[in-house]
């Protein structure tokens, strides 16, 4: 059985269009359950409470297109409705039971019905049919997994429908990643290590493209005899023949005569290419013979090998439009490394969401982010018009003039705004009723803190010092590492400056330490890693240490804490570091403030005994509310259920700060919602006087923190507490925020 599901839905993720997509669907089911009609109905693109039967195959073809029903209505609308299937041995005596006439349907009484879902939508309703024989539960399953899976290709093949019409505006809503809106030009990322990111293109060029790809295919036949000779020694012949016969399918034959067909039919080498090698695939897939289908991993395998070679022959993507705006299957943090900064406006990424890395890094930077887009049509998105709300999280492609008009006013309005802000620049922090709160920044990509000093900010809460790792090919040695916070701890000299140690794993990868785990999330992250290796964790506090000397304004942030015993151990690194370092220079220097990241749910329960051995503790919003309510802050199809303002995680950030206060410890926040208009109103009815954000959110949130007494934010708190959803405790504070006339700062979202 998963045999014949995987090869209907590999065939209907291949098919060109929604329609060829229905019509092999319709075939196989035929086929695969022996039915004799089945039909496809699916929601109405404007009217999706209303279902049209788009595919049908066995009953009279005329009527496809132009039988509809309501949700509710006759058998389908009834399946539709209660999103469940139906099994009918009789179905004209059904009470819902509604004829189509001249369908021929009336020879098939049998009749098997299901929902397809996604995302709790009901998209449609597939039904097979037949004259006698009820179908069995085994087939009923089958049906009903089929539809599950083909729901998400059908979503997909429904978007590269609508997106083939070049000049079309359409809107396609993912999660709302970093704030802002931006009006730009797609760049589509290009890796060039997968076929299937490869974007379509079109080419002025034939001439130079046909020179590159020719290029690329002599470099692999080179690279291929070769290996073949170096591997006779230690390989079986029939093992280094594979090489041999990989250079020869590269020598001419119908890989390269297709590929050189479609470039000269005007589309760039690498698409050419990726479409030849799936086509070559897709046959070899198809054969029964198992030994032959394998065959087709040769292909693609080959297929990779030239398009990384291809890739690096094209120059094309260096060219990046004056207002980029930067799509891909999975953008990370890196990704914005590689595109010049003034270029790039904004990010639209399939996956991923507000909490990913990219997304708090965007937002440091002040790029707007849309995340986590199920149906991006990545491919057809190269060099299209785009406008990105990240307020909302959704994306327009091609938009239409109406619609640009419409974000350009938006955009009017926004720097008006922040125009408005800017003369709170030099203003205090402080409540109506006079309750002083220091704002800090987040900082770590950018090596220019003019925004931040310029801003106000009285610090820097977080330093994540990950990011230079993450640019490098290697480690980064003691005197780079020395030089990079040499540079922050000076320009923030007389100012706390708390640099993290490392915080890698989770989906901070580094290139050159690869980690493979089922959970990165649980498994071996932040401090976890650096105990686990105290040469990488001793040169980094070497460097923090000795880049200290004389401004004294470090503190040392440890991420990742689970437990005391982990601080215990960073302890006494630190203190032998510093020792060594006494000794080095000759001189008595000063033990840095020392704090823990409060991220992992058994911190909150250790918080005394935490605080007991620490100069203070940041709470850091986003881990913590990711491990509180099990939901993966990377993962867009649990995006809805992530949110800070879960009065789950409310009450455990309560608890901190009443454990905190047991030794008088410190506490501040530096996760993302403490940058949040509605955070900032939480976490200051909370008590706590100490935020650190993305510069961008720093004159919003002190303009929050002068719109409101203290008292009346420790109210508000209590009665958030009482709250069941996250949902309640956002409105509540919405409201507040729009009756001071406010409402402009709502994020959208979480
Ligand atoms: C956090 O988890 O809230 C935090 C600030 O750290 P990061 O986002 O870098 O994991
Ligand atoms: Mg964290």
């Amino acid at each position: 059985m998963i045999h014949r599901l995987q090869r209907i839905v590999q065939e209907v993720n291949r098919a060109p269009d929604i329609d060829s997509a229905l019509v092999l669907i319709t075939e196989s089911l035929i086929q695969d359950l022996n039915a004799q009609a089945c039909s496809i109905f699916l929601a109405k693109e404007n009217d999706p409470g209303v279902l049209v039967l788009k595919a049908s195959n066995g009953l009279n073809p005329a009527i496809i297109g132009k039988v509809e029903r309501k949700f509710g209505q006759g058998l389908i609308g009834t399946i539709a409705a209660r999103a469940e299937a139906m099994n009918l041995l009789d179905a004209p005596r059904h009470k819902k039971f509604l004829l189509v006439p001249n369908s021929g349907e009336v020879d098939f009484p049998v009749v098997l019905g299901v929902p397809i879902i996604a995302h709790r939508e009901v998209l449609g309703v597939i039904s097979v049919q037949r004259a006698e024989n009820a179908f069995n539960e085994d087939e009923e399953a089958f049906l009903t997994t089929l539809a599950a899976q083909l729901a998400t290709s059908i979503e997909r093949a429904e978007s590269k429908g609508r997106f083939s019409t070049e000049s079309t505006s359409q809107v396609v809503k993912g999660v709302a990643g970093a704030p802002g809106m931006a009006i730009g030009v797609a760049m589509v990322l290009n890796r060039g290590v997968n076929l299937e990111s490869v974007p379509d293109k079109k080419t002025d060029d034939i001439d130079g493209e046909l020179k590159s790809f020719r290029e690329a295919v002599r470099k692999v036949c080179a690279e291929l005899t070769e290996q073949a000779e170096k591997m006779r020694a230690t390989l079986p012949e029939e093992e280094c023949a594979l090489f041999l016969a990989y250079a020869q399918m590269l020598a001419g034959g119908s890989l390269i005569d297709d590929t050189e067909q479609g470039i000269k039919a005007g589309s760039w080498a690498p698409s050419s290419w990726r479409d030849t090698i799936e086509q070559h695939a897709y046959v070899f897939t198809q054969m029964e013979d198992r030994y032959l289908a394998e065959r087709a991993n040769d292909i693609r395998d080959l297929g990779l090998r030239v398009l990384r070679k291809l890739m690096l022959e094209q120059s094309t993507y260096l060219d990046f439009p004056d207002q980029t705006i930067l799509v891909g299957d999975e953008v990370t943090a890196t990704d914005l490394a590689d595109v010049p900064l003034d270029c790039l406006s904004g990010i639209v990424s399939a996956h991923g969401s507000s909490s990913s890395h990219v997304a708090i890094l965007a937002h440091a930077l002040g790029i707007p982010a849309v995340m986590g887009v199920p149906n991006l049509p990545i491919k057809q998105l190269d060099g299209v018009d785009l406008i990105v709300d990240g307020y909302n999280g959704s994306a327009f492609v091609n938009p239409d003039k109406a619609i640009l008009d419409e974000y350009s006013r938006y955009l009017e309005e926004e720097a008006a705004i922040e125009k408005d802000l800017l003369g709170l620049k030099g203003q205090p922090a402080v409540t109506t009723d006079k309750h002083q709160v220091t704002l800090l920044v987040n900082s770590g990509l950018m090596s220019d803190h003019t925004p931040s000093l310029r801003s106000g900010a009285e610090g820097v809460g977080l330093y994540r010092t990950e990011i230079p790792f993450q640019i490098r090919d290697r480690f980064p040695s003691e005197e780079e590492q020395y030089l990079i916070y040499r540079n922050v701890l000076e320009t923030f000299k007389g100012m706390p400056v708390a640099l993290r140690t490392l915080d890698v794993g989770g989906d901070k990868p580094l290139s050159y330490f690869p980690i493979y785990e089922a959970n990165p999330f649980l498994g071996w992250r932040g401090v976890r890693i650096t105990l686990d290796h105290p040469e990488i964790f001793v040169t980094q506090v070497r460097a923090m240490i000795r880049a200290n000397v004389g401004i004294n304004n470090l503190e040392i942030l440890l991420p990742m804490i689970s437990g005391k015993s982990e601080v215990d151990e960073s302890l006494v690194l630190i203190n032998r570091v510093r020792a060594e370092i006494e000794e080095e220079v000759g001189e008595k220097i000063g033990l840095p403030k020392i704090g823990a990241m409060i991220e992992v749910p058994s911190a909150v329960y250790q918080i005394e005994d935490i605080c007991s051995v620490v100069d203070f503790v940041s709470i850091g919003t986003n881990d913590l509310t990711q491990y509180l309510l099990a939901v993966d802050r990377n993962n867009e199809n649990v995006a809805d259920l992530y949110s800070s303002l879960h009065p789950s995680v409310l009450k455990a950030m309560c608890q901190i700060v009443q454990g905190a206060s047991v030794s008088d410890t410190p506490v501040s926040v530096c996760g993302e919602l403490a940058g949040d208009p509605l955070g900032v109103m939480a976490l200051l009815g909370m008590g706590i006087n100490s935020l650190s954000m993305s510069v961008g959110s720093l004159l919003r949130a002190k303009k929050v923190i002068r719109s409101f007494s203290y008292s009346e934010l420790t109210e508000s708190l209590q009665k958030a507490l009482a709250l069941s959803d996250a949902f309640l405790v956002r409105d509540m504070y919405a409201g507040m925020l729009d009756e001071r006339g406010l409402g402009g700062f709502i994020r959208a979202g979480k």
